[in-house]
């Protein structure tokens, strides 16, 4: 597990510094909100929360980012309104063992991903 930390200021991969910067050093301009916390030595980032400088989840690298974006495609049909989604989160918390203020796709290390994905997969969240 990475602790989620609202203001990153140390990469949880490599230990190099995170800056909060304009999210132009990645997409290469800016996009969405604009801002993001990158390691500058690795490129692991996240972005914030709206209008805060409040990291939306942890630190992603590129095989965590491909993970979340497939669990979100399978895990975004099971659900219709946020009461459903809470119900699937809550389900999913208890099936993995881990918090429910901790279970959400942006919280998760690459191993937790993994095991999600694999839920998801097949079909034991429905
Ligand atoms: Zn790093």
């Amino acid at each position: 597990m990475i602790k989620y930390e609202k203001y990153p200021q140390k990469c949880p991969f490599c230990g190099g510094k995170v800056q909060y910067t304009s999210n132009a050093e990645i997409y290469g301009k800016e996009y969405g909100n604009g801002k993001c916390y990158l390691c500058k030595k690795c490129g692991a980032y996240t972005g914030v929360h709206n209008n805060t400088n409040i990291a939306l989840g942890v630190l992603a690298n590129k095989e965590m980012r491909n993970l979340k974006i497939q669990c979100h495609n399978i895990f975004d049909k099971l659900w219709k309104n946020s009461k459903e989604r809470n119900e699937l989160y809550y389900k999913l918390s208890k099936i993995m063992k881990i918090k429910k203020e901790h279970c959400h796709f942006g919280h998760f290390d690459k191993e937790e991903l993994k095991q999600a994905l694999e839920l998801l997969k097949t079909g034991e969240l429905k």
